[in-house]
């Protein structure tokens, strides 16, 4: 099977490429990171912001700060997380006593 490597255009310099040694472009330099950096989330922290490519998107996408970025993916999976939850509570029939 053939499988064509992903070409990626860094988004500040259009600077087109399928693989790259270091995690910024190579034309300017801007960190632009895919899935598999395996960037930590030190890393992360450290650098603060950076271009992170969006693979169900198809585009990078900007991170200007990650500790707020993680803040809001928390709070955001948090209100999905409660939302099912709210939704269970209502399917589930009223709680039930056990008799002894
Ligand atoms: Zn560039």
């Amino acid at each position: 099977m053939r499988w064509p490597p992903r070409r990626y255009q860094c988004p500040k310099c259009r600077w087109d490429f399928a693989v790259r040694k270091k995690r910024c472009c190579p034309g300017c330099g801007t960190l632009l990171l895919i899935a598999s950096d395996n960037p930590t989330d030190a890393e992360l922290t450290e650098w603060k912001s950076f271009w992170m490519w969006e693979p169900v998107k198809e585009r990078w996408d900007y991170i200007r700060d990650w500790e707020e970025h993680k803040r809001q993916a928390i709070e955001q999976h948090a209100q999905w997380w409660r939302r099912a939850l709210v939704k269970a509570e209502k399917k589930s029939s009223p709680p039930t006593r056990w008799i002894q």
